[in-house]
């Protein structure tokens, strides 16, 4: 049996890249199976079954293996092997990984995990022309509605050009090559260590651009204004080029609102509070300050944030909005 990885005495990059590994060999279907019955479904990748989640008496479960992914379109339950055993179980992350590791589950072939890896390098491609794409057909944000938007937030001074303004598909079908009718956005860049564009987040707008973006999902939940193309682990919207130091927020209208009131500092904007402690620094940087959101998903994010940048040699401070204010624009605003 491999050794479990255990939290504190290893990196988290060297976690992930162990836990890809203990995925990679193990089919998600083989760890489902117990608790339901999975079938191909004609014309999808995927294999379909009753939700293990939650009562149904058709199946909006949906396992793909190639991905290693699960999801229900009926209670929106979704994640990897170990959050699969963890939640079904409740059980550590290590116990899981003793699970996937320990010998009692069948093995998935080399030649089907090369073949897995060459999927996943395509879409990797995939991913990333699209989001150049988008940020090529970019246009300045003077005199557009995405501006509009960008002062409806209280923003007064003119964005770094890592802010532009589309015309944009809200959604993408690889699979037939369909896209969505377009929408007017606010496009920010984000950049990778080496400042190459590898992705981009859009903040869709109303078709006359007065607000965000607002629709009811079938499910009757609200869609999301604001999508992410491209890599976007790892990389960062920035506003000024960074320098030895720089602050780190988790939002762009906390990116907006910082560059604003701290005379154009450098600023990194995370796409949102799990990718805060996950970006990967530039070598000139050797101090960061975290500018946090208030509340307790942003307090976690700062600890985190702190934990893996200060692993990496870097000085770290942290700063939040005074309170009622949960973030850094309500704050600008007087919004509470
Ligand atoms: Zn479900």
């Amino acid at each position: 049996m491999t050794p479990a990885p255990r939290k504190g005495r290893i990196s988290d990059d060297e976690m992930h890249r162990l836990a890809g590994e203990a995925k990679d060999k193990v089919n998600l279907s083989d760890l489902i199976i117990p608790y339901t019955d999975l079938k191909p479904r004609s014309g999808k990748r995927e294999l379909v079954g009753l939700c293990p989640f939650h009562s149904e008496r058709t199946p909006s479960f949906e396992v793909n293996d190639t991905k290693g992914l699960y999801h229900c379109w009926g209670c929106s339950e979704a994640g990897d092997h170990f959050q699969f055993l963890i939640k079904k179980n409740g059980i550590t992350f290590r116990k899981a990984y003793e699970l996937l590791t320990g010998g009692t589950l069948p093995v998935v072939s080399e030649e089907e995990r090369a073949k897995r890896k060459a999927e996943a390098e395509a879409d990797i491609a995939r991913r990333l022309a699209l989001a150049q794409s988008i940020w090529a057909s970019t246009a300045p944000l003077p005199g557009t509605v995405g501006e509009r938007y960008v002062r409806s937030r209280g923003i007064t001074v003119d964005l770094p050009d890592t802010v532009r303004f589309a015309m944009t598909p809200r959604w993408y079908n690889h699979e037939t090559g369909e896209t969505g009718r377009n929408y007017p956005a606010v496009v920010c860049a984000m950049q990778d260590r080496d400042g190459n564009v590898v992705g981009v987040q859009c903040i869709f707008l109303k078709p006359g651009g007065n607000g965000k973006y607002q629709a009811t999902l079938r499910d009757g939940k609200q869609a999301k204004a604001k999508l992410t193309f491209g890599l976007v682990v790892g990389s960062a919207i920035r506003l000024g080029a960074p320098g030895p130091h720089v602050m780190i927020c988790e939002g762009p209208e906390d990116g907006w609102t910082l560059f604003q009131e701290l005379g154009g500092q450098p600023i990194m904007v995370a796409c949102g509070t799990a990718l805060l402690p996950r970006i990967n620094l530039p070598e000139c940087v050797t101090s960061v300050t975290l500018a946090g959101d208030n509340g307790e998903a942003g307090g976690k994010a700062v600890i985190k944030a702190r934990a893996a940048y200060i692993a990496q040699g870097r000085d770290v401070s942290s700063i939040f909005p005074e309170l009622p204010f949960k973030d850094w624009n309500d704050q600008l605003q007087r919004i509470s």
